[in-house]
């Protein structure tokens, strides 16, 4: 008789051949697998909200630089829709340069 391969239980005799645990280390095994899976999903989503958060908002300096320069919230709203694409043909300077406005502006917002 086939016997489980973690505690040693005899397997019922009609368990398929590729059986190798007792049902019960097989649902002790899933659970330890999910549990690690979470662990390593949960790490990998705080490591992404941290690098995102860097990404998401600039310094306090650079937005206060900005602002003296003229590159306010309402004057990059502005900029936007003046080079928006719509307006140049779907030109690709047009898409480049709004990308870039939508950026600066996603930034700022943060
Ligand atoms: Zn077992």
């Amino acid at each position: 008789m086939r016997s489980c391969s973690r505690c040693g239980a005899p397997l019922v005799p009609d368990a398929p051949r590729y059986y190798r645990l007792c049902l019960g280390c097989f649902k002790a095994q899933q659970k330890g697998e999910e549990a690690a899976i979470k662990r390593e999903r949960d790490h990998w989503k705080r490591r992404y909200h941290e690098v995102a958060g860097m990404r998401s908002s600039a310094p306090a300096g650079i937005r206060q630089a900005l602002a003296e320069a003229g590159f306010t919230e309402g004057a990059i709203k502005q900029m936007i829709i003046l080079c928006h694409p719509d307006r140049h043909g779907n030109s690709q300077t047009a898409n480049a340069i709004t990308s870039m406005l939508l950026d600066l502006r996603r930034q700022l917002k943060k």
